[in-house]
């Protein structure tokens, strides 16, 4: 099989089918074998894992994920990219690829039909950069049978999973992750781990998803009721971002005097209150 991380095997391959990479779909794919062994390492997968990547693109990590995995089965939305991706991995016995969009596709049925036997199945995967939130919050929140989520990303947007309460990367999608999974840092990858290369940096980052969520709450609803609310205006106390929100039912007065009973200052603002502070908020608030 050849190695897809060549850039020569790329460029061929390019010049071969007329391929040309899009920026639409956020099309950078990866060269750097070094990256490339450490999302394999990092991602924890063995002969037992199910892995389901997301955007295999040629194949170059997918060729990887096949070696190492029981099973991978590879979403790919590029009709083209995935002619390839099947011409390139044919020898792959362990590959199953389904062509489609992510954020469209039934994954419950997926999931059921791909990997019926309850096993937990790890995501690994490059993902495209303009739909890191959605695909990220649907696989945290989505309910699935999912251990570990092993993901290249912008390295803004790991920085902001992984934020401590106090920096301006600590934010509501920080509170969403922390609340269910741990983050890790697994690497660095400078654009010119890509082809073609994107204008960021990137980072591997892995997500373990938490058998029960990182706090106790009564409604977890309310819980991110009232983190949309704090974040809703970066500068303002919490006091009066609350209390500017139209989500609750309980005067100035009244929210004041809850934060002061909780040993909350009410003139902190937002992005220094830790996830455990937020459910006490959410546990008393009406
Ligand atoms: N895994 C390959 C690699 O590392 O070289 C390619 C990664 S590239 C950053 C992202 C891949 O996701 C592309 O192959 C792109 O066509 C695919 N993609 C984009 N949007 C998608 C979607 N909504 N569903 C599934 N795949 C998608």
């Amino acid at each position: 099989m050849r190695n897809l991380a060549s850039p020569a095997v790329i460029k061929s391959i390019l010049a071969e089918k007329g391929f040309r990479f899009s920026k639409s779909l956020g099309q950078n794919f990866l060269i750097d074998e070094d990256v490339l062994d450490k999302i394999v390492d990092g991602s924890g997968i063995d002969e037992n894992t199910y892995v389901l990547e997301i955007g295999p693109g040629f194949g170059t990590l997918t060729q990887r994920l096949c070696a190492a995995a029981k099973k991978v089965v590879a979403v790919e939305i590029d009709d083209m990219a995935a002619d390839i991706l099947t011409e390139n991995l044919a020898e792959c016995n362990n590959l199953k690829i389904i062509r489609g969009d992510i954020l469209k596709i039934d994954l419950n049925t997926l999931i059921a039909d791909e990997f019926g036997d309850g096993s937990k199945i790890k995501v690994v995967a490059n993902l495209p950069y303009y739909i890191t939130t959605p695909i990220l919050m649907l696989l945290i929140e989505g309910g699935f049978n999912i251990d570990s989520i092993t993901v290249m990303i912008q390295k803004e947007v790991a920085d902001r999973l992984a934020a401590a309460p106090g920096g301006k990367d600590y934010g509501a999608i920080t509170l969403s992750v922390q609340y269910r999974c741990i983050a890790t840092p697994v690497a660095i990858a400078p654009p010119d781990s890509f082809m073609p290369p994107p204008k960021v940096t990137s980072e591997v980052i892995r997500l373990d998803l938490l058998t029960e969520p990182s706090v106790k709450v009564n409604d977890e609803k309310m819980l991110f009721k009232v983190v949309k609310a704090a974040f809703a205006q970066r500068r303002k106390t919490l006091l009066n971002t609350l209390s500017n929100s139209n989500a609750f039912s309980m005067s100035k007065d009244e929210l004041s005097q809850m934060l002061e009973n909780l040993g909350i200052d009410p003139r902190r603002r937002g992005e220094t209150l830790s996830i455990e502070e937020y459910a006490k908020i959410s546990d008393n608030i009406k």
